[in-house]
């Protein structure tokens, strides 16, 4: 099986409500879609989200890097070299994290194909089934309150609480959270670089004095402010401390591990710029006992599914599941081996990512 040729489009979900954290507001999932061709019809697909205030890639640079760079380096490509295909991948332009993650994973899906095996066995096996949070967005305390409600009537049993637009509202609000919700769901609490660690310190003081530990806390201070993370993690609170937006690479992550920074780092594909060094940071946490989180953007099923298939087969690794991009869209336009059933994701063992049928997507000449 080799790659021929290759589409790209544009993934369009409308957002059940605006997604809002302490540095963006979205209203709708508009990933960038990659479709790889081959001369056994066969195809695979990958998917970027833009992120720009996160990663730094929009909808343009994204299209531009697949559709002048990395698609036009796989063709000619067997799809059985999957090391090196992720190696091309990965060379032939710098930074683009979330065009390379679309380009891995797609290539990962047609690897699996040619093998038989859907992606999650391919990369190793597991039992394929996870359970993940729901994120609520930063708001009024009222309207955090109601969403929790319908979130739990949904069925999540762990909620990622967004804050970090001003540390006094944000203790209030997760008191009176943590005051509804206790016992029925965990929490984890994502700050979004939001806060100081002066701020930190004092919001989660405070909160624990009323409420005791969080599930965990993620990214309180900017990405790339390490020695803070270093400060918080060794005042002592009680809960723990997770890396999202200063856990890119393999290299932050260790040099986080070294420093003893965090507690919990968070995985992203789109971050690690595709599945290969997502399985390479999962790997080198397991050896030094840190655990993982799965995590990703506003994605669609394609690479939400991915993250999901590595998810099942590094689960000893990844003990946290944040895969809410399908819920949080008023419809899932992708027919997929993931089934994205409110708290549970379930994989069927269609042979790679399974896709069958995908609407709502846009594709570009
Ligand atoms: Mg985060």
């Amino acid at each position: 099986m080799r790659i021929t040729g290759f589409r790209l489009g544009l993934l369009r979900i409308p957002l059940r409500t605006p997604f809002k954290t302490a540095i963006r507001t979205v209203t709708a999932i508009e990933d960038v879609v990659l479709c790889l061709e081959t001369d056994t019809g066969h195809f695979g697909y990958g998917e970027a989200p833009p992120t720009v205030a996160i990663t730094g890639d929009s909808l343009e640079s994204i299209l531009k890097a697949l559709h002048e760079v990395i698609a036009p380096a796989l063709i000619g490509r067997e799809c059985a070299d999957i090391d090196g295909n992720c190696r091309i991948i990965q060379s032939c332009a710098v930074k683009n994290t979330s065009a390379k993650a679309a380009a891995e994973i797609a290539v990962y899906d047609l690897a699996a194909q040619l093998a038989g095996l859907p992606l999650y066995r391919f990369l190793g096996g597991g039992t394929p089934e996870l359970a993940t949070d729901l994120t609520i967005s930063v708001n009024d305390t009222a309207t955090m309150l109601a969403d929790c409600e319908a979130a739990l009537q949904r069925g999540f049993t762990a909620l990622k609480i967004k804050v970090g637009k001003s540390p006094e509202t944000d203790i209030a609000r997760l008191a009176a959270l943590h005051a509804r919700v206790n016992g029925r769901a965990r929490l984890r609490i994502d700050a979004n670089q939001g806060w100081t660690v002066e701020q930190t310190l004092q919001v989660m003081q405070a909160l624990e004095a009323q409420t005791g530990a969080f599930e965990l806390l993620e990214q309180p201070v900017p990405a790339s402010d390490i020695q803070g993370l270093q400060t918080i993690k060794s005042a002592g609170l009680l809960t723990p401390l997770m890396a999202d937006e200063s856990a890119f690479n393999l290299e932050q992550v260790e040099r986080l591990l070294a420093l003893k920074a965090v507690d919990i780092i968070n995985i992203k594909l789109m971050k690690t710029a595709g599945l290969s060094q997502a399985i390479a940071i999962a790997e080198t946490c397991y050896k030094q006992g840190t655990p993982c989180l799965m995590g990703c953007m506003l994605e669609g099923a394609i690479s939400a599914s991915a993250a999901a298939h590595l998810a099942v087969a590094k689960a000893h690794a990844i003990t946290m599941i944040d895969l809410d991009g399908p819920s949080l869209g008023q419809f899932n336009p992708i027919d997929c081996n993931a089934v994205f059933d409110e708290a549970v994701i379930r994989l069927s063992d269609r042979a790679g990512l399974g896709i069958t049928s995908l609407t709502h997507v846009t594709w570009l000449d």
